[in-house]
């Protein structure tokens, strides 16, 4: 698909032209990775950050926020509460959190892969190479570092620099070459995003031949640069809509450039459009849920956005199923990994 056929779909706002779009997307998730739907366990383990982002609530001058970090063994509790529940998988993210050790979470990924059978996904943000090599070393299947945005200046006034590692794009093609299933993504709906910019990191997706791709609305917090300083951050002239629509057209279209990645029905299309939000993915390319298994006094305080939705599938994955086959899909078994990938060598 060319630049100027994407930017079109992105503009398209016909109802009868978007179903064609929502079909078309649906079709080929059916046909490339199946009606399953891969559940992953998503416990968020620590939310310290070093980090400035605009838009996150978890930024380091938020001072007012009580900080946590799990134990391991709460979550190994988690990873055990994972396997009763019949996922395939653990995704276990925190802010960018210095204070923990890379060897505390190498030697946590060999305790979850030497007790459960479960895939295990990283989510941690910017760390040097060497702890991705060792997180990998230890059993670590897959890493999510979402590049928000590839327009370059865009990214720097929302993502303040720190550290001076590589920019994520190079991160993401080193995890790649690791043997790391490598998954990326966007914010739809930033203030100074335009159509152009979305249709470019949807081609970086594929460029990057991505093997989960994860998006969602842009949802502002009251207590971040982004929502207090709006003059810092100013509209595009064509500035995308932060809408549930709008990430619908993105994942669509992020199935029709990457037909065989897994893509979840991401939490921020749930908060803003409750249930049918997160059904609407599903039947528009999303193929992977993410149930929050964080103990709920941690996760009423990892409150990247306000009003987080999270689906709590606390009756197992049985309740999950029985609203999954409503939707004409069933409930997936095993890891889940990208379809037909030959595990690459590390
Ligand atoms: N510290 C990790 C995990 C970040 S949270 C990292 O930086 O990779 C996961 C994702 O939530 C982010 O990559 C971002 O795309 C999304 N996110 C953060 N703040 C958001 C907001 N205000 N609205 C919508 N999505 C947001």
């Amino acid at each position: 698909m060319k630049h100027a056929e994407i930017v079109a779909w992105l503009k398209e706002a016909r109802p009868e032209a978007l179903s064609e779009l929502w079909q078309l997307a649906d079709q080929l998730r059916h046909e490339r990775v199946g009606d399953e739907v891969h559940l992953r366990g998503l416990v968020e383990f620590s939310n310290h950050c070093r980090r400035g982002c605009a838009y996150c609530g978890l930024r380091l001058a938020r001072k007012e926020i009580e900080r946590y970090r799990m134990s391991r063994r709460e979550i190994m509790a988690c990873a055990h509460e994972a396997v009763r529940r019949g996922y395939g998988s653990l995704v276990l993210q925190s802010g960018e959190d210095p204070g923990i050790p890379a060897e505390w979470i190498a030697s946590l990924v060999s305790q979850v892969k030497s007790e459960t059978p479960l895939a295990i996904t990283l989510s941690l943000g910017e760390r040097p190479l060497t702890d991705y090599q060792l997180w990998r070393d230890a059993g670590a299947d897959r890493y999510l570092l979402r590049f928000e945005t590839s327009d370059k200046k865009l990214y720097h006034r929302i993502h303040p620099e720190l550290t001076g590692l590589p920019d994520r794009i190079s991160l993401l093609r080193a995890l790649k070459q690791m043997g790391f299933e490598t998954g990326s993504g966007i914010m739809v709906g930033i203030p100074g995003q335009d159509y152009e910019s979305i249709a470019r990191d949807l081609e970086l997706m594929r460029e990057l031949d991505l093997d989960m791709i994860g998006l969602g609305p842009f949802v502002p917090h009251g207590d971040t640069p982004l929502a207090r300083r709006p003059e810092n951050f100013p509209p595009a002239t064509r500035q995308v809509p932060a809408t549930g629509l709008m990430a619908c057209k993105v994942l669509a279209l992020a199935r029709l450039l990457r037909p065989d990645a897994n893509i979840p029905s991401t939490t921020a299309l749930a908060t803003l459009d409750g249930e049918r939000g997160r059904a609407a993915g599903l039947r528009r390319g999303a193929n992977v849920l993410m149930p929050n298994l964080t103990p709920e006094h941690y996760r009423k305080a990892y409150q990247i956005y306000p009003e987080k939705a999270f689906l709590s599938d606390e009756g197992g994955s049985g309740g999950l199923a029985a609203w999954l086959e409503t939707l004409g899909r069933v409930a997936g078994k095993g890891p889940g990994g990208r379809c037909g990938l030959a595990r690459r060598a590390s």
